[in-house]
């Protein structure tokens, strides 16, 4: 039986189990895949206060190191399902079922798709949701980005320093990234913005994408940009399958103040929970309040069983 169990290894994941760890909670964290979220496909992060500029990657080898300095034990399995019942809390995953007092979801979110035709069978093929992993493979070559959100406009900045030119398409006329992007973005050279442009389709052949034809939302002209690569940025999912608890209609967990879901004992933090602002900053406060309450949550329970606490 743990105390807590910390789902996602991210920033909010590791700081959630520090938090945790450091209150003498019996703690473990179970990641699907590998340590690092969103962020270890970031290129550079600018506004983690006390790193000026630190690539995604270095920034969580740092939230890595400090998670084993405090001995955090990491398993790499899935959460398939929570099941509450009177002996705590219940964690399905591909081993064996973990028990546990309290949980802490900090599962994030993955990028979503657009639904264009053509972009599922030339997904890994030319089409991309992560400029950061593929964008070495169009060096030199032209390519499209779609989105006007923090991560396209980042992304699209990025990919701008390793391809000949960007095809940049937005369904608006106006981004809606931070400022600072924004301005950056403008003063990249070989960027050309398609604005007030919807996708159609992504043109290819048995060698991957050889096009993307766009629309032009006012006049219905269509264009056929050539390009070798598609780069999608048009928001994320959450990923919250795993949890019955009330969720906003996009599948965003609802939490209070304290981070404290509709299930007594489940806690969530940073991008998996409805929240205006989805930062590392963010999701690692999100993430010590959660882990605190949690601590708080089982200072509560004793003495008691978790179904009275459930009708409290
Ligand atoms: P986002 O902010 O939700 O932006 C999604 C973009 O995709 C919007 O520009 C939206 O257009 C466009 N879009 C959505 N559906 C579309 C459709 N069907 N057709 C065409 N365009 C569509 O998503 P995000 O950029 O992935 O960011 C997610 C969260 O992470 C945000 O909270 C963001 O601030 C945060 N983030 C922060 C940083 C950072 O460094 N500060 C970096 C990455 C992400 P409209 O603008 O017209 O709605």
């Amino acid at each position: 039986m743990y105390d807590c169990v910390v789902i996602g290894g991210g920033p909010g994941g590791i700081c959630a189990a520090i938090y945790a760890i450091r209150a003498g909670l019996k703690t473990v964290i179970l990641e699907k895949l590998g340590v690092g979220g969103q962020i270890a496909v970031s290129d550079i992060i600018e506004n983690y206060p006390g790193f000026p500029s630190i690539s995604g990657p270095d920034l969580m080898r740092n939230f890595e190191d400090h998670a084993k300095s405090v001995k955090a034990e990491l398993v790499f399995t899935n959460v398939k399902k929570i099941e509450t019942g009177d002996e705590g809390l219940v964690m399905h995953t591909a081993k064996d079922p973990i028990k546990t007092k309290t949980v802490v979801i900090c599962s994030g979110a993955e990028p979503k798709h657009l639904g264009f035709k053509g972009e599922m069978e030339f997904m890994g093929r030319g089409v991309s949701t992560c400029g950061t992993c593929d964008g070495n493979f169009y060096r030199n070559k032209p390519v499209a980005v779609i989105g006007g959100g923090d991560t396209a406009v980042k992304e699209s900045i990025f990919l701008s320093r390793i391809v000949d030119k960007i095809y940049h398409i937005h369904r608006r006329d106006r981004f809606r990234a931070e400022k600072v992007l924004q301005d950056r973005i403008m003063s990249r050279e070989n960027i050309e913005f398609c604005w007030k442009s919807n996708v159609e389709e992504a043109l290819g052949d048995d060698s991957g994408v050889t096009g993307l034809r766009i629309k032009d939302i006012e006049s219905g002209k269509t264009r056929d940009l050539a390009v070798d690569g598609i780069f999608v940025f048009v928001g994320i999912n959450p990923n919250t399958s795993f949890v019955d608890c009330k969720k906003d209609d996009q599948g965003f967990i609802i939490t209070d103040v304290n981070m404290a879901t509709s299930i007594p004992g489940v806690f969530a933090a940073g991008d998996c929970r409805v929240t205006p602002l989805r930062q590392v900053s963010t999701a690692v406060g999100d993430a010590a309040i959660a882990a605190f309450k949690a601590d708080e949550y089982i200072s509560e329970l004793e003495g008691r069983s978790y179904e009275k606490v459930a009708k409290l």
